[in-house]
């Protein structure tokens, strides 16, 4: 048992998050999790509307009876979701535990905070961790260059970030962006984090709800196979690198480009079929450089144990006896 400041106050049996991820946290996925001892997180703007949302957490509390939560997520969008009327949705139903991430979350910090709720917020610099902090959330979720989804714009990798965010956030902090193993969650609580936030990792399980053909494709991709879109649009996203990407970046290197001229590509909609059917060429999906240390697709159960189990194996052969004089 790897116990830390993150799993008392969230009462998890192990320092490992399944933060938001459009179209793939779903019930099925989160109480796999959750039954696994880590914490997930159902995606609010996956459920087409906020009833739609209140259904799907009732669902996955029929399939668990541990702690799991719900992310809800401010970015650009084609057609903004009634963010709300998610919260509404997310307060009434009773959770507690909600990860935000994206813009200018104050307002849903505070009417989640109004209702008892902890709140982890996700981002991707530590100005924007420290501000979190000071609005009030409970932990912070912070996301290196390596992730998958939105880095932000300052490109700067776990390595620096993690302890440079460590050294001045004062509350509980996960580190994402590039953890899949148990090497990682040892870096991680070595660089001052008290556990990690894995996304693409959780992906590649037997209970997500993608399909089977997009798992294997990840298994056999390396850690090249991403591309960064919306560099020009200042809303970076890390995708899975395929033909669509590989378009919106030719169109993006002319110069110029407005979401208008990409936006037939880039539609989540379209990402949401690539999931449905399995063909991995149809739209954008996310996924992170972590892919290349993809080798396999578990359940979320004998993931979670074997990232435990062998993050205390190193812990004790190589940082207590091997390493230390
Ligand atoms: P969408 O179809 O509305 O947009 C597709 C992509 O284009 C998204 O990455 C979006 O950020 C980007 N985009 C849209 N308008 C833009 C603009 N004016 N400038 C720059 N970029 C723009 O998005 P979707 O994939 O269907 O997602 C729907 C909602 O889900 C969005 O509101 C988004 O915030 C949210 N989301 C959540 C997660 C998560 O993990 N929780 C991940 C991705 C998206």
């Amino acid at each position: 048992m790897i116990k830390t400041r993150f799993t008392e106050m969230f009462g998890v049996q192990h320092p490992i998050v399944q933060g938001g991820m459009q179209w793939v946290g779903r019930a099925q996925l989160v109480s796999a999790v959750a039954n696994a001892g880590a914490l997930g997180f159902i995606t609010a703007l996956t459920q087409p509307t906020p009833e739609e949302l209140t259904k799907e957490i009732k669902r996955c509390r029929e399939m668990t009876d541990k702690p799991f939560g719900v992310n809800l997520t401010i970015l650009p969008a084609l057609k903004p979701p009634p963010y709300a009327e998610y919260r509404h949705a997310i307060i009434e139903s009773g959770i507690k535990i909600v990860e935000t991430a994206g813009y200018k979350p104050q307002e849903h910090v505070d009417h989640f905070k109004q209702h008892g709720i902890k709140v982890i917020h996700k981002c991707t610099a530590v100005r924007h961790a420290l501000s979190a902090e000071r609005m009030g959330v409970d932990a912070i979720s912070i996301d290196g260059f390596e992730c998958a989804g939105h880095p932000g714009e300052d490109d700067i990798p776990g390595l620096i970030l993690i302890p440079c965010a460590a050294d001045k956030v004062k509350i509980p902090m996960i580190a994402s962006g590039g953890f899949g193993d148990a090497r990682g969650l040892v870096a991680a609580l070595a660089l001052g984090a008290e556990g990690i936030n894995m996304g693409t990792r959780f992906m590649c399980t037997v209970e997500s709800p993608i399909h089977q053909k997009i798992k294997e494709q990840m298994v056999a991709t390396d850690e090249r196979g991403t591309d960064l879109i919306f560099r020009t649009l200042h809303n970076t996203a890390r995708v899975a690198k395929n033909a669509v990407s590989q378009e919106v970046v030719a169109i993006e290197r002319k110069g110029g480009a407005k979401i208008e001229d990409i936006a037939h590509l880039v539609s989540g909609q379209r990402g949401k079929v690539v999931y449905e059917a399995g063909d991995p060429n149809h739209g954008i999906w996310s996924a992170g450089m972590v892919q290349g240390l993809i080798h396999d697709i578990p359940t979320c159960k004998d993931l979670v144990e074997r990232i435990v189990r062998e993050a205390e194996q190193i812990i004790r052969a190589r940082l207590d006896k091997s390493l230390v004089a």
